[in-house]
């Protein structure tokens, strides 16, 4: 496994209306894509650090993932992504090494990324995610 760079840091909120003026003044730019992630049941919001993204995650269901987290931790940060080349040959070899895998297969998330999640159980609690950008 070799991840290129940190892709995004996945960061749960409450409300993307109040979070996003203030991560434009904090980082000084503006959020440049609102997406909703239907099958997560969140709606994602991104502004760029550098190549590093900040992805603002609202649930959209109390029970969608995201809508559990808050509820059990809070808002804060909720996963850090790694981009990868060949996102299956990562899969496989996390496994391998014992990880246990919440995405067997990848799955599109926002923005048209090809994403798999890691089990925080394996991961030293860090909810982990590999993303390949295919385009
Ligand atoms: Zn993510």
């Amino acid at each position: 496994m070799k991840p290129s760079h940190i892709e995004h840091i996945g960061i749960a909120v409450k409300s993307l209306d109040e979070t996003i003026p203030f991560y434009e003044k904090m980082l000084g730019t503006k959020c440049y894509a609102i997406e909703e992630v239907k099958d997560q049941k969140v709606k994602t919001a991104f502004l760029k650090v550098g190549q590093t993204k900040i992805e603002l995650l609202e649930s959209t269901d109390p029970e969608g993932p995201i809508g559990k987290f808050i509820e059990k931790r809070g808002e804060g940060i909720h996963h850090i992504a790694y981009a990868v080349e060949d996102i299956k040959s990562h899969l496989k070899e996390a496994e391998e090494s014992g990880i246990k895998l919440i995405d067997q297969q990848p799955r599109k998330g926002a923005e048209g990324l090809d994403i798999a999640f890691l089990h925080p159980k394996y991961t030293f609690g860090v909810l982990t995610e590999f993303c390949e950008d295919k385009s």
